[in-house]
This record gives C-alpha cells, sequence and structure tokens, in this order.
C-alpha cells in the first residue's frame, strides 16, 4: 500500500493533466496537492482522482503502469 496524492499544477506537464503521485516521488510538489488515499495500486489511485478531476494521469517516474500521455 502506498499513499498517493494529485498535484494541482496542471501547467507543470506537457497535456495540463492532473498527475498522480506516490508519496515518495521526487516530482510530487510540496505545495498544491491534495491527498487521494492509501492504495495497493496505482489504477485505484487514478479511479478516485477521476472522481474529482476530469483529465488525470499517472506520473511517468512514480505510477509507470498509470502513464499514459
Ligand atoms: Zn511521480
Amino acid at each position: 500500500m502506498k499513499n498517493y496524492w494529485v498535484n494541482k499544477h496542471t501547467d507543470t506537464n506537457p497535456h495540463n493533466d492532473y498527475e498522480v503521485h506516490t508519496e515518495s516521488c521526487k516530482y510530487l510538489p510540496k505545495s498544491h496537492k491534495t491527498f487521494l488515499g492509501r492504495f495497493s495500486n496505482c489504477q485505484s489511485a487514478i479511479e478516485k482522482a477521476l472522481k474529482e478531476y476530469s483529465k488525470v494521469d499517472g506520473c511517468k517516474t512514480c505510477c509507470p503502469d498509470c502513464h499514459k500521455y
């Protein structure tokens, strides 16, 4: 299980997505982030994020299985 966060800075990635990160990711920002919850995989974290944000993508570095764009 890992803690997942969503980055609310949508202008920091090329597709302006809300990027999902694990707690230990070096790309997780210090501010403007929202805690999603504790999940066993990134798919569950993405699912949760999609309830609040329309454009969601997994971080290429910490969530490669969920990185699409
Ligand atoms: Zn990340």
